[in-house]
């Protein structure tokens, strides 16, 4: 689970009305609670939509003991703000270490953990830090980072020689502690010329790519994503479209009626 923007998570997770992950539901349901609380409404409000999202193993329990419960996981959800719109800054001399690679999925992959690298600290439950490497060091999570890298098309093999080839380069420091994998990147800067800011992450190789190969990347007209260049002057992505589309029939039938 990678969660870039807690406040579109959300929204995902109450039109689903299911939880995403199985293992990570008690952070998805923390996520839940700090929208709606965000959202104005109260803490009753919330159970009553909560309802969609069952507390599995309090079936029997009575409903003293069930609220009880339900307050300890609202103080946790609300002990930290929802977590949206994080404007991260990439800077030159970090895309300089990325493009060094000879591997475009190489850059892809550690470009990815750079953006989640610099999101993540920000992130109380996702880093801690380090005294032996002076740094803070943000739990590992290789799924989702190879989902966004786009690059689970090859062997997980291939993918582990990615990691590698990343390690022998001094790209990439992983570390383990209390059980957990950790890492870093020790080409990480805090300041110099900026190459350019994230806040939107539906589309994070797409920064990448755009800023490489400017000439074959564009802007979405609505949302801004990234989208690549076809022969077919293509103004929205292809969430923004459908969405369009959508609102077009409803006209379209509202006017016929
Ligand atoms: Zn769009």
């Amino acid at each position: 689970m990678l969660v870039f923007d807690e406040k579109k998570y959300a929204e995902k997770l109450l039109k689903d009305k299911k939880f995403q992950t199985y293992r990570q539901k008690d952070i998805e349901r923390y996520i839940l609670i700090r929208y709606l609380h965000e959202k104005g409404l109260n803490n009753d409000e919330i159970r009553q939509k909560l309802d969609k999202f069952p507390l599995i193993g309090c079936e029997y329990l009575d409903k003293k003991d069930v609220d009880l419960i339900y307050e300890r996981i609202f103080q946790r959800a609300l002990s930290c703000p929802l977590v949206t719109n994080v404007e991260i800054k990439i800077y030159k001399e970090e895309i300089d270490a990325i493009n060094s690679l000879d591997d475009n999925f190489a850059q892809d992959l550690l470009f990815v953990l750079l953006v989640y690298y610099k999101w993540a600290i920000n992130q109380n439950y996702l880093y801690f830090f380090s005294k032996h490497n002076n740094v803070k060091m943000v739990m590992t999570n290789d799924i989702d980072i190879w989902k966004y890298a786009n690059i689970m098309k090859l062997r997980v093999s291939e993918r582990h020689q990615l990691s590698n080839k990343l390690i022998l380069n001094n790209l990439y420091i992983e570390d383990n502690f209390k059980s957990y994998n950790y890492f870093y990147l020790p080409f990480i800067k805090n300041d110099g010329d900026i190459a350019f800011t994230i806040n939107n992450y539906d589309n994070i190789l797409g920064e990448l790519h755009i800023y490489n190969n400017p000439d074959d990347y564009k802007r979405c007209s609505n949302c801004k994503v990234v989208i690549k260049k076809t022969r077919s002057p293509k103004k929205y992505c292809n969430n923004c479209a459908k969405l369009i589309k959508n609102k077009q029939n409803k006209k379209y039938y509202k006017n016929k009626i």
